[in-house]
């Protein structure tokens, strides 16, 4: 028989403490990082309130690792900008090992300091990741945010505190007001695993491990933000109301002991030969670290000299970021292959013997254009030497001419399109040439497709590259309105989803469902989605905001004569845009898929509110629990009607709209008498 709560003894409630913290973290990872959950959603909660009942019983057993203090909580808002109590400044850098004789020289100049006085330094890698502030009032965690521009950056809260590495609450004792900064990043391992993820399930793949952690750092969903293996290292403080240490060296071990993670490896170095051994040391073992790093940073360890050298610019003078050179590596180009891209261009790109570069696999590199290989003379055979520098594409830096093989010619730039045959021509003054294929060509129209239903334009999920390419290759998607039609053939029996390989029945309805919330799309989303050659989002909001209906739009660009000095007149709309824009709207076929889309979808018009006119223009408002729409879309239309959204609520909150399963910032709103509405309540206010 099992035994009830209350008749655990304390070390039975110690140990099943200890099994369900296991078991739950152990599903935790399984649902969140492996997307592979082995019990059901009840089940987990039950785990979830015996250990809550446990902790109730025993508050002593509560630690700041327990399940019950890590919830992925799911964000408020679309990332409100905060302002840094202290900016958060950016290294300058130095590239040669003379540079650290002058760093260091400088600073003793700067302090007067004698020949004979050291200037200790702390050396650590500089982590290739994204830059962080956490604030602590009390010991807990009250706001994470971006660097921004080093003085106001983004509140990522929320997902922030979906990462591991970060305490929720800090130990020892901290001081009443403290903000640690520090890097945000992922492991090499964990972004060639989350990579392979994507690509099964036909997302986005990162390009590397920065951007991935940046990408899932700024998700609107703190959920998927969860999923992401990210991690974190804390190497310096913001603002703090005591000082906690008289070194730099000593912060560190404050940081660790405060629950982060600190930067590793790390030296202590006296002089100027100490440092430029150790850089060469991380250098030469960089590729042994389990994460990307692009240099060293040096800081100088007292924190009253760093008082006193305070910053220049944007950078302070006590510390520098010592660069490593571009990685270059050498091997043999197989085959140049010409790609052809959504507008046509072709694009050569090297397809290499794979070769490791700075720890990471290299098969591809950028060859720029026809002009480029003409002048490096880059041959098919070459032994070529490829650079990768950052997170910059590799690229072909030169051919070892002494290693070329007899016989080997010279690469001739294809004129014709290698998809569809059609001539590919190069206009007087461009770099690229260009296919004219046009709408028989293939891979143009598949990649438009791909640009339609990607997450600036209609954002369509489950319509991943993979299979909007096997889509095509079957005539289920030709062109864009064929995606709306699916549900309808569907139904109608003339097509079958569910049982392609991989599908289900859930699969085909998650698609449906995800294509028919998007038949209502703002007219810029929808200028964007159709790709036309230059325009990308800014211009599509220029059009929208100048045009404002489709209609309207069209009936415009349909005449060029009357209407092509109008266009350039709006700023930011210059000759070779408008001529491609006319050019769009001039193509029969192009104004046939808009005609056929707005027969599928509502295109909302571009308002223009005068927002002097709105009755929330000015007011501070928090949005809280479920309403019908996206929490970001509700952002968008309070703060186009001149509205503050705030993620918390305080005295100086106007209204708080509480949706349903609003929990404690509609009673701090009660609490502090701030007008709470209901959903239908604000779209009266908002509206009127
Ligand atoms: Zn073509």
């Amino acid at each position: 028989m099992n035994k009830s709560l209350f008749d655990f003894d304390k070390e039975d409630a110690k140990s099943r403490h200890k099994k369900l913290t296991e078991q739950i973290r152990h599903h935790d990872r399984k649902y969140y990082a492996e997307d592979e959950p082995e019990i059901s959603d009840a089940q987990y909660d039950k785990l979830r309130i015996e250990l809550e009942k446990l902790e109730k019983q025993y508050p002593e057993l509560v630690t700041k690792e327990s399940p019950t203090q890590k919830v992925g909580i799911s964000p408020e808002t679309a990332f409100t900008k905060v302002k840094h109590s202290v900016p958060m400044l950016s290294l300058s850098n130095l590239f040669e090992d003379e540079d650290v004789h002058d760093f260091i020289q400088r600073i003793r100049r700067f302090l007067n300091l004698p020949e004979t006085e050291n200037i200790e330094i702390v050396a650590e890698p500089k982590i290739d990741g994204l830059s962080c502030s956490l604030r602590y009032e009390n010991g807990k965690l009250v706001m994470a945010a971006t660097r921004g521009d080093g003085t106001e950056g983004e509140d990522i809260t929320d997902n922030v505190k979906t990462i591991n590495d970060i305490p929720h609450e800090l130990s020892d004792t901290p001081p009443e007001i403290l903000e640690v900064r520090g890097e945000i990043y992922m492991r090499r391992d964990d972004f060639a695993k989350l990579n392979k993820q994507q690509e099964e399930k036909g997302q986005k793949i990162f390009a590397n491990p920065r951007n991935a952690a940046a990408g899932s750092v700024r998700q609107l969903d703190s959920k998927i933000t969860a999923k992401r293996p990210l991690k974190f290292f804390a190497y310096a403080l913001g603002e703090h109301s005591k000082i906690i240490s008289k070194t730099q060296w000593g912060i560190r071990n404050k940081l660790e002991k405060y629950g982060f993670k600190k930067t590793e490896p790390a030296y202590l170095c006296s002089n100027i030969d100490e440092i430029i051994k150790t850089y060469h040391h991380i250098l030469q073992t960089r590729a042994k670290l389990p994460f990307d790093i692009d240099g060293v940073v040096y800081k100088v360890n007292r924190l009253d000299w760093q008082e006193r050298l305070g910053f220049v610019a944007r950078s302070p003078r006590w510390a520098t970021a010592h660069k490593f050179p571009a990685e270059q590596a050498v091997t043999i180009l197989r085959k140049i292959k010409i790609q052809v891209g959504r507008t046509g261009i072709l694009t050569p790109v090297a397809e290499l013997e794979p070769i490791t570069v700075g720890g990471v696999v290299v098969s591809r590199a950028t060859l720029h254009n026809e002009d480029e290989i003409k002048r490096k003379d880059i041959r098919e055979g070459d032994h070529v030497i490829i650079q990768r520098a950052g997170d910059v594409i590799p690229q072909v830096v030169s051919v070892l001419m002494e290693k070329r093989k007899t016989g080997s010619e010279e690469f001739i730039f294809p004129d014709h399109c290698p998809d569809c045959k059609s001539l590919a021509i190069r206009e007087k003054g461009e770099a690229a040439r260009r296919c004219t294929g046009g709408l028989i060509c293939k891979e143009q129209a598949v990649l438009r497709l791909i640009h339609f239903v990607s997450r600036d334009a209609f954002n369509i999920e489950g319509l991943g590259d993979k299979i909007i390419r096997s889509f095509w290759e079957e005539g289920i998607i030709k062109s864009p309105e064929d995606i709306f039609k699916i549900e309808e053939k569907i139904k109608s029996g003339q097509l079958n989803l569910k049982d392609r390989e991989g599908w289900g029945e859930l699969s085909q309805n998650n698609l449906i469902e995800s294509i028919n919330s998007r038949r209502k799309i703002p007219l810029d989303k929808f200028i964007y989605a159709l790709g036309i050659r230059q325009i990308g989002q800014a211009t599509s909001k220029l059009l929208a905001a100048n045009y404002h209906d489709i209609d309207n739009l069209v009936t415009n660009m349909k005449n060029k004569e009357e209407e092509y000095e109008k266009l350039l007149e709006i700023d930011g709309i210059g000759e070779s845009m408008a001529d491609d824009i006319f050019g769009f709207f001039a193509e029969p076929h192009n104004l046939k898929i808009i005609e056929n889309l707005k027969k599928e979808l509502e295109i909302i018009p571009y308002q223009t509110i005068d927002i002097n006119d709105s009755k929330i223009a000015g007011k501070t408002i928090v949005f809280t629990g479920n309403i019908s729409i996206s929490r970001s879309e509700a952002k968008a239309q309070a703060e186009k009607l001149g509205a503050k959204v705030s993620g918390s609520v305080s005295k100086k909150t106007d209204y708080v709209i509480a949706g349903q399963g609003s929990g404690s910032k509609l009673k701090k709103a009660q609490e502090l008498g701030v007008t709470v509405l209901n959903e239908d309540e604000w779209k009266e206010l908002s509206s009127s």
